[in-house]
């Protein structure tokens, strides 16, 4: 057995918790005994200092031991019990709401001692104590210092505190896992040590000591090292090269009035360069919206094609899906057999697809997730692209790496650009290819910000753009508590539009199906619409390089990083183009900076350090929800110096090819999923 077994045991293992107990915490997702030991007290009870009735003060907790002499049950519903009691100063009453009878002659007997804890009020001249947080009877408790955890519904404080201290007592002694030189620089705080230092009251939001540090370097290291290990993992997969010349890069170059730029050029060497090679291609290419990451990857699906294997890409919406379908029906040459996979296609139709990927008669395919389906067999597929798939966590990456077998190379391309600290939690399992320059021919975004009160001005120049033959996405605000009500605003907004611009106005939200979409936004590309409204479906991928201004409503619902990919829809073209973005009411302080911040750079990495910075990591994009993982105490702006000493480590680990074996206990206890096994 190992020495953290226990950690990782069942909490039934532990005295005093049963199964009911260990189903509630389980709801709370903790599932053993390491899990809870990251619930930390808020703030503690001391029962050291017991406090006599005559020197009680209102509104502090305090500690009281008393004598209840009489119960006041009201039989009116509503009213609380009330017990009247006393010590040998003075009297007090207890107040009860919601409660029984029963519970409350248990708890408070008459006639006997009592110590009970609460906050004191006062209530027509007298002492009261409603719901008393702590009661006991038995005196030895009375001196001791009990955390306040947030407590789950159905455990109680004093449960709950004798499980952890419980876990406390029974730490198993780890093997240090950090070389001598790092321990140092936490103090040579032990793991134990940490643990028990993180749950003394004294400690509450003690963020700066050196067993903080230590615990929240351990958590970022252990997420660094697993996303390492997978990487060196695929890298170790062998695979038949793929075997072309510059051909494709030169059909499709030719058909193309602009040439690429540097960085796509280096993307595309990176990309070319691990296609080539006897291993396995897990790659990243990240680059900011409109940075031109289409085209880089329809130029390595042709190479592949060329060296003949069967591609697959796969877009998170259909109609993202068929723009690239579309793009790669113009650029690729007659004779290369493209199909779109549709959830709209006719059934015989999808069959025929099916039956030909089978029998490779198709050389690529287009579609959502459903081109993942079990059914779907690719009879030699060679590479599969992921777009806009930042939602993605290592697991799932990693299941879709497994499924294309090892002859097949992956790119994920992304437009969300992530704070620098975050990279190798975020995206450590792969390598990345990063396109920085924006092509040359872009204008900046002019963004401006109005007040709601002033729309009169955003529909004069509204007209005037629309005039110019320039077109416009307004966004309708999103209103997360209610998918009705979101729908609603969009309907709205388009009906006043469609009132001042008659005929002119496309609606797009997420009630309208498919098919329906993907008509509006084929007129909408063929400037049947010179508006369009929408909720915020546009901000993915989606290329309309017409459209020149987007009005983006209650602006401050969105994140900076989420405001700069909608603005990232307009700018496409060679005209100057505008973002507006509307505000119910003034700005605070703080919301002002952030705007500024959008105003003042068109650097998607800038703009994402800069959010993360004013709101946090939790805020950033979703990413908390996203599979990526959740620090339990680390910060990325706290800590940056951990996880820029972390990426340290990991690289001197992965240089000096070092035997990762002391870390075992650190990867089994702090990242408990499966992939471990394969690894350590
Ligand atoms: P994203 O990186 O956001 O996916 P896209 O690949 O959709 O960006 O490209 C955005 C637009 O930029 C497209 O219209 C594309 O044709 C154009 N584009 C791509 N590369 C260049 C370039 N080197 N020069 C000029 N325009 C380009
Ligand atoms: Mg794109």
């Amino acid at each position: 057995m190992n020495n953290y077994d226990y950690l990782l045991a069942d909490l039934t293992r532990l005295n005093g918790v049963g199964k009911k107990t260990m189903e509630i915490l389980k709801k709370k997702k903790v599932n053993n005994i390491f899990d809870l030991l990251w619930r930390l007290p808020k703030s503690y009870t001391d029962r050291t200092l017991l406090t006599k009735i005559c020197d009680l003060q209102i509104g502090k907790l305090q500690t009281i031991r008393i004598v209840p002499l009489k119960y006041q049950f009201p039989r009116i519903r509503n009213l609380p019990n009330k017990v009247n009691c006393i010590d040998q100063t003075g009297k007090i009453d207890c107040i009860f709401f919601n409660s029984h009878e029963g519970y409350v002659r248990k708890i408070l007997p008459l006639n006997e001692e009592v110590t009970i804890s609460g906050k004191v009020g006062s209530y027509k001249g007298r002492y009261q104590i409603t719901n008393p947080t702590y009661v006991s009877h038995d005196s030895s408790l009375v001196g001791t210092i009990d955390n306040k955890y947030s407590l789950t519904e159905g455990i109680t404080e004093k449960i709950y505190n004798k499980i952890i201290k419980q876990i406390l007592l029974n730490l198993p002694t780890l093997e240090e896992w950090h070389d001598r030189d790092v321990l140092e620089q936490f103090g040579n705080e032990t793991w134990n040590n940490s643990i028990i230092k993180l749950h003394d009251p004294e400690n509450i939001e003690n963020y700066k000591a050196n067993f903080y540090k230590r615990l929240a370097y351990d958590e970022i290291l252990a997420s660094f090292l697993v996303n390492s290990e997978i990487r060196k993992k695929i890298k170790k997969i062998k695979k038949i090269s793929k075997n072309f010349t510059k051909k494709a890069h030169n059909q499709i170059l030719n058909k193309l009035d602009f040439s690429l730029t540097n960085d796509q050029k280096l993307s595309l060497e990176d990309i070319n360069h691990d296609l080539n090679s006897k291993s396995k291609m897990f790659r990243l290419l990240q680059g900011d919206v409109g940075s031109g990451k289409t085209i880089v990857s329809l130029i390595s699906a042709l190479s592949v094609i060329n060296s003949s294997f069967q591609v697959a890409l796969m877009a998170p919406t259909e109609i993202l899906a068929r723009q690239h379908y579309m793009l790669a029906k113009k650029l690729f040459p007659k004779n290369i057999c493209i199909k779109l996979l549709s959830s709209k296609s006719e059934n015989n139709e999808k069959k025929k697809i099916v039956n030909e990927l089978k029998n490779n008669k198709i050389n690529m395919v287009f579609g959502t997730h459903a081109i993942f389906q079990k059914k779907i067999v690719f009879a030699n597929l060679g590479y599969i692209i992921i777009d806009e798939q930042h939602k993605f966590g290592v697991r799932q990456r990693k299941l879709l790496s497994d499924k294309g077998g090892k002859n097949c190379d992956v790119l994920l391309m992304s437009a969300t650009p992530i704070p620098r600290t975050l990279t190798m939690s975020v995206y450590g399992d792969m390598d990345v290819s990063i396109i920085r320059e924006k092509p040359l021919n872009r204008k900046e975004v002019k963004t401006y910000s109005k007040l709601e009160n002033n729309i009169d001005d955003v529909l004069k120049f509204v007209k005037k753009e629309i005039k110019e033959g320039n077109q416009v996405f307004w966004v309708c605000p999103l209103i997360e508590e209610s998918k009705k009500l979101d729908h609603q605003s969009s309907v709205n907004k388009f009906k006043f539009l469609n009132g001042l611009f008659p005929n002119d106005v496309g609606l797009l939200h997420g009630k309208i199906d498919n098919e329906e979409k993907e008509e509006i936004l084929n007129k909408f590309l063929n400037k049947k619409y010179s508006i369009l409204v929408s909720t915020t479906i546009i901000e993915v991928g989606i290329d309309f390089p017409n459209a020149n201004v987007i009005i983006i409503e209650n602006a401050n619902k969105f994140g900076l990083s989420q405001l700069h990919q909608l603005r990232g829809r307009v700018g496409r073209g060679t005209k100057q183009a505008s973002c507006i973005l509307m505000f119910k009411s003034n700005l605070s302080v703080n919301a002002k900076k952030r705007i500024n911040i959008l105003k003042n750079s068109n650097d998607g990495f800038e703009i994402s350090e800069e959010d993360m910075k004013l709101r946090g990591f939790g805020d950033l994009l979703g990413f908390k929800q996203s599979g990526v993982k959740n620090f339990k105490l680390a910060d990325p702006i706290q800590n940056e110096d951990l996880f820029i000493m972390a990426e340290k480590q990991i690289k001197k680990i992965e240089k000096q090819n070092l035997n990762i074996n002391k870390y075992k206990a650190l990867l089994k206890l702090y990242d408990q999923a499966d992939i471990i096994n394969d690894i350590v």
